[in-house]
């Protein structure tokens, strides 16, 4: 039989090689970013348009290359980084494997200008799919730009696998965020689509996290600092009461180098013990430097896992100094998620009558304050109300403390016979049917009631939208503005609209009818979270997202004491639904239990 192997040629072997190296555009993103900084750069500037997937540029201000290296970077395994093997256990640049810009070569339209210190002129090279197209002197600043403009255009099965704009630009700018938190010296800029998201001045650590995730950030971080001979560790963790519910800003940095490490997290989680709810993820920024020998980043293609020589030494040391550090602050075990339910606006009623109003001030208009028999009731000004009407209550008018529905509950027991149904133990609403009993839980039950109504209201687009008095502004960091804006229209028909949005604020002068005022910032920021954790699902929809986010924001919890009206309308509510038995998260909202059931239940 005659000889069928052969070697593929470069271009094809590069176009396989980038199958490894870039994923979606948040890959070109991070090689460049890490190129300039290897590079030496002190400023950095990221343009791209349309999520990465139309252009990519960086522009840096690092060494440049000269004519012939300029050619040469784009050649597979050509690297300035390594020489030889021993190399790979002394690393102490981001790039090492000099397959980086041959992959990007090979599925996307290239440019590259590039200047050396102190050369007159610079090179122009432009590739399209490995080919060179042009090689061209040109006169250009010192450092290295590079454009990377309609990428996988050659695969178009890469790009149709793309996802929305939305969700490739959250992974673009987690990327950008982990190198402009692993280097606080160096300036960056970040531009989508002409607008500015990130700018982000030389500065401190602490400085660099607070520019990165907004001015709330400050008070939250608790300083870490530890010098032992195996490690230095600094950075910050956030006190326990600002933890998270879902896992988001938790960062490792070792050597400069954003790792993710599920081993020593558990480090950084043990040292909360106690002073986390059940849960909940701290947030840390956390920079270890060890000695480069004493690591092998070589394990993983993408460089996010590291092995480590000493990891028990480095888990107890990481362990103690954040335990110590969080007893410095003297952060007390304050941690009440569960909010007091009396603060909390109570569940709206669909059908009901009990609509908010705004508060309501008496003036009693005999009032005469120099009399002096009324003078003293000047500072009683809720005196005239009767007993029991608790003063929270010219606040929120439908607020009734837990204590007075308890009483009206108590009262309603002894006319027993006429009721339908029955709370059990603040969780579970039991009600009689014809054929036997169901039992609701409360919460799933109303979720799937909110998310029918929202899904209804932002999809037929006639939400209805209550003005704000004055309209609210809040704060956020970029990011999160970016991505608000990217989902304005959608939240706009949600029955949001908004004023201004700033760099890092937006204000809002209108809300759902379904939303109280106290309740804006918190649905937001879990909606944002929301979307950021279904980046990876293929059948993302923001419309979907969106209203599962509002029903379980909003939905009353466990815990919550129903009146008999609120426990009818949820049982109603709950039927008019167009699919009531299982919760939008997929769980069951009720259960039944037929006579011929409860009669087993009593034959065994
Ligand atoms: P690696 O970073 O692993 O070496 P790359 O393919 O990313 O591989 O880059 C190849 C080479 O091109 C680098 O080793 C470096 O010498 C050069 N290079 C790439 N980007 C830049 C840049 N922004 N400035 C200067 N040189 C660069
Ligand atoms: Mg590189």
């Amino acid at each position: 039989m005659s000889d069928i192997i052969q070697l593929l040629p470069d271009h094809v072997a590069n176009q396989i090689a980038a199958g490894e190296v870039v994923q979606r555009p948040a890959s070109v993103v991070k090689e460049l970013l890490e190129n300039a900084i290897d590079a030496g750069a002190t400023n950095i500037k990221l343009l791209l348009k349309d999520a990465g997937k139309t252009l990519i540029q960086v522009i840096d201000n690092g060494k440049g290359m000269s004519v012939t290296d300029a050619r040469m970077c784009f050649e597979r395994h050509a690297t300035s980084k390594i020489q030889k093997a021993e190399d790979l256990f002394n690393l102490c640049t981001k790039g090492f494997r000099g397959e980086a810009l041959a992959s990007i070569a090979a599925i996307a339209h290239v440019e590259l200008k590039t200047k050396e210190k102190n050369q007159e002129l610079g090179t122009c090279l432009k590739i399209e799919g490995s080919k060179v197209i042009s090689q061209d002197f040109i006169s250009t600043s010192e450092g290295t730009s590079l454009s990377v403009k309609n990428l996988f255009y050659n695969i178009p099965a890469r790009r149709n696998f793309l996802k929305s704009d939305t969700v490739e630009t959250r992974h673009i700018i987690d990327e950008f965020q982990r190198v402009a938190l692993a280097h606080p010296n160096i300036a960056f800029l970040l531009h989508h689509n002409n607008n500015e998201v990130y700018h982000l001045k030389e500065s401190n650590l602490r400085q660099r996290i607070v520019a990165v995730f907004g001015t709330k950030m400050n008070e939250k971080l608790v300083p870490i600092n530890e010098v032992t001979d195996i490690v230095t560790i600094e950075g910050f963790v956030a006190k326990p009461e600002f933890s998270k519910r879902k896992r988001g800003e938790q960062f490792f940095f070792v050597n400069d180098r954003f790792i993710k490490s599920s081993y020593l997290n558990h480090a950084v989680v043990s040292a909360f013990d106690g002073l986390l709810e059940n849960g909940a993820h701290p947030s840390y920024f956390l920079y270890l430097k060890v000695p480069t020998s004493s690591i092998d980043i070589n394990i993983h293609p993408t460089k996010t896992e590291i092995k480590f020589d000493n990891e028990k030494a480095l888990y107890a040391m990481l362990r103690a100094t954040i335990k110590h550090s969080l007893g410095q602050y003297n952060v007390a075990p304050v941690l009440d998620f569960n909010r007091d339910a009396n603060l909390d606006t109570p569940y709206h009623f669909k059908s009901n009558s009990k609509s908010t109003s705004a508060p309501k001030i008496t003036v009693d208009p005999d009032f005469n304050p120099f009399k002096e028999e009324q003078q003293k009731e000047i500072h009683f000004p809720f005196k005239r109300e009767k007993q029991t009407q608790s003063w929270e209550s010219l606040y929120t008018s439908t607020a009734i403390s837990d204590d007075e529905k308890q009483e009206e509950l108590f009262n309603n027991q002894q006319e027993v016979k006429t009721q339908k149904t029955f709370q059990i133990q603040r969780k579970y609403v039991l009600s009689s049917i014809k054929s036997g009993v169901v039992l609701i839980h409360q919460s799933l039950a109303h979720q799937r009631i909110l998310y029918e109504q929202f899904l209804e209201s932002i999809t037929v687009k006639e939400a209805n939208s209550q003005q704000l008095l004055f309209p609210v502004k809040i704060s956020f960091s970029s990011a999160e503005i970016e991505m608000i804006y990217t989902i304005k229209t959608e939240l706009e028909n949600a029955g949001f609209s908004f004023d201004e949005f700033t760099k890092d604020s937006v204000t809002i002068k209108g809300i759902p009818v379904s939303v109280t005022e106290s309740k804006i910032t918190i649905i937001l920021e879990e909606l944002l979270n929301d979307i950021n954790l279904e980046v990876p699902d293929a059948s993302f929809s923001h419309f979907d997202v969106m209203a599962k986010s509002f029903a379980r924001t909003l939905s009353i919890k466990t815990g919550t004491l129903l009146m008999e009206k609120e426990q009818d309308a949820l049982v109603n509510d709950l039927f008019s639904c167009k699919e009531p038995s299982i919760s939008p998260f997929g769980k069951a909202t009720f259960k039944t239990l037929t006579l011929h059931e409860i009669d087993n239940l009593f034959n065994s």
